[in-house]
């Protein structure tokens, strides 16, 4: 029986996503070969690349804008030095408000000036820092738009001439925003997107070329744009799969209808965290994920009690980060509002029991 998977990530993909992805693996587009053993530079795949590309811009918005997508590999991580190395000539600004984005200034310091311009980490990262003031030196600012360990997301980005990067690993395609505000954006595709292995890198054409270091060609952004996201073998079946998942999305109606779903999703969550006394949130409520939903138990001694519950219902990847505790319930574009009811069903037995 299918778990419902409150997985951080690698986490749920649509399940029409998995069953299309399984019969490529046995035979893509009745060609009698699987994506497997294809080459990358076979017109099937090319055209797969060049779906994905096209419509990861056309979901975002931003075609026809300057706008180039990429489908790069080694991670979110690679990223964190890839936007250093590339758009790091003097000085740099970042909002602390988590492990990713600390992680993302210690690589940023190897290549100049790093400026923490705000920070949460005096509450152990349970809000996000607002009303900050921008310097105006700065080569660009650096973002995590969701928090996936400590379950916070920026709900209002700032408005500064400052060129924004943001790290959107979490809530890629899960909401509206004007993405044109961004001039570079990355996510590793293993939440909203595809399988690990491949990370998408949305970059304004206009601010590449401006710094004088040498970049080795892997981890260079203009020789991925000029080679069409093909310098090197490129992470096939993931980009495959993210394909798919992007079909996915407009069909269901694009971003619009897919954050209504989410909107709904992570209210019936809250509101059972809020209302069940047995449990307590962990996020700053205006700061809250809709993406990942962190809380505890208020008396730890239910804890044997609850996760057995949960365990029984067929509820799969409801444990909170070591750095948090308690549990996280990540809220992905393909889980079901049913499989987050039955969660809260599980939190109301438990309250009935207790
Ligand atoms: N940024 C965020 C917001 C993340 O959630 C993660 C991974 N969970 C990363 C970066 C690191 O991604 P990767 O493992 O793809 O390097």
């Amino acid at each position: 029986m299918k778990k419902h998977n409150f997985s951080a990530g690698p986490c749920i993909l649509p399940q029409d996503v998995f069953k299309e992805a399984s019969q490529a693996i046995l035979d893509f587009n009745n060609s009698g070969l699987s994506i497997l053993e294809i080459s990358h530079r076979s017109n099937d795949f090319v055209d797969v690349m060049e779906e994905a590309r096209s419509l990861a811009l056309e979901l975002l918005g931003l075609e026809g804008k300057g706008y180039k997508a990429l489908f790069l590999q080694g991670g979110a991580s690679t990223q964190f030095l890839m936007t250093a190395q590339n758009l790091l000539s003097k000085k740099a600004g970042y909002i602390n408000t988590g492990t990713w984005s600390s992680k993302a200034i210690k690589e940023a310091k190897l290549f100049g000036e790093v400026v923490e311009v705000a920070s949460s980490k005096d509450a152990n990262f349970n809000y996000i820092p607002k009303g900050y003031d921008i310097p105006t030196d700065l080569d660009y600012l650096h973002l995590t738009s969701n928090n996936t360990i400590f379950g916070t997301q920026i709900k209002e980005f700032p408005t500064t001439n400052v060129p924004l990067v943001c790290d959107m690993s979490s809530d890629i395609f899960s909401r509206q925003l004007d993405f044109s505000k961004f001039s570079l954006i990355y996510a590793g595709a293993q939440k909203n997107m595809g399988p690990a292995g491949a990370t998408l890198v949305i970059i304004k054409e206009d601010i590449l070329g401006q710094i004088e270091r040498e970049i080795p060609s892997m981890l260079d952004y203009q020789i991925h744009i000029s080679k069409g996201s093909m310098f090197n073998t490129p992470p096939v079946f993931a980009v495959y799969t993210s394909m798919l998942t992007l079909r996915w999305v407009k069909k269901m109606g694009g971003i619009a209808a897919v954050e209504e779903l989410n909107e709904k999703k992570a209210k019936l969550i809250y509101s059972e965290i809020d209302v069940n006394p047995l449990f307590q949130g962990f996020a700053a409520i205006e700061d809250r994920s809709d993406m990942n939903a962190t809380f505890k138990l208020v008396d730890g001694d239910l804890k044997e009690a609850f996760d057995s519950m949960w365990n029984e219902a067929g509820i799969n990847g409801l444990n909170g980060h070591r750095s948090v505790g308690g549990y996280r319930a990540s809220i992905y574009n393909a889980l079901s509002l049913d499989s987050v009811a039955v969660l809260v069903d599980v939190m109301g037995d438990l309250e009935r029991k207790a």
